[in-house]
């Protein structure tokens, strides 16, 4: 396995893990793709979407599409987002051995898909929402994913026949305040923050460095030019294949 990272570097990391009490995990779209997901913030996959649906992903995962071609964005829902199933990685396990040391405090999601189902975190924040979960915005009926895969078209309630919404932070929606305040918290009370892929909403969860000094920060991407003042380091490889060098 041939790395990127110097072997410099993997000691740096391995030293700040070993002493930091309080670690944050941000989830973001790498840790997605490594266990399954799909990126379509991609030049190929937009450029996929855009020639079969005639929008971006952006657009159609927004709320101001969602509200004015709901039939469409459902085709699209249905076919592009719903069908990825989401796995494991040593990546996740890596992130559940630091959490059974009790350094890890806090995980945040950022992705609207759920953590695979066999990991446990104790505290975990779903900043984006989940697409296993879809509601009835007039009487407030839960509805599962496999409900709307079952229907064609719009998904309605079967209680009160109203159009369904799946559970996710749309583009161009506000975020949870409360637990976007949660997250932000938590992220201040960090010795050590690993940001496990890029942000597609690009909310900025990270104290003021001036405030934080003592804070360490490891930002894990594919982008391989990215330069970013905000992070200590930038590791420019798998986190799968990273992380569990380094706990
Ligand atoms: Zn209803």
């Amino acid at each position: 396995m041939k790395l990127n990272t110097s072997k410099h570097i993997l000691k740096c990391l391995r030293r700040h893990i070993k002493e930091a009490n309080n670690i944050v995990a941000i989830l973001g779209v790498e840790m997605l793709v490594e266990s399954g997901g799909v990126n379509f913030d991609t030049n190929d996959e937009t450029y996929r979407i855009e020639q079969e649906y005639g929008f971006t992903p952006e657009e159609i995962l927004s709320g101001s599409f969602f509200c004015a071609k709901q039939k469409m964005f459902y085709d699209f829902y249905r076919k592009e987002v719903l069908r990825t199933s989401i796995h494991s990685t040593p990546g996740y396990e890596a992130l559940l051995i630091l959490q059974k040391r009790n350094k890890l405090k806090t995980v945040i999601n950022k992705n609207y898909y759920d953590v695979p189902k066999e990991i446990k975190f104790d505290n975990l924040i779903s900043l984006s929402g989940t697409v296993s979960h879809n509601f009835c915005p007039r009487c407030k009926k839960s509805f599962s994913s496999e409900y709307l895969i079952s229907k064609e078209g719009i998904p309605y309630c079967d209680s009160c026949k109203a159009s369904l919404r799946p559970d996710i932070r749309l583009f161009g929606e506000r975020i949870n305040n409360a637990l976007f305040t949660q997250a932000v918290n938590a992220c201040t009370q960090a010795d050590l923050i690993l940001m496990l892929g890029k942000d597609t909403y690009h909310d900025n969860l990270l104290p003021n460095r001036t405030e934080s000094r003592k804070q360490t920060r490891i930002l894990f991407t594919s982008e391989k030019y990215m330069e970013n003042p905000d992070f200590d380091f930038i590791i420019h490889d798998e986190i799968q294949e990273i992380i569990p060098l380094i706990i």
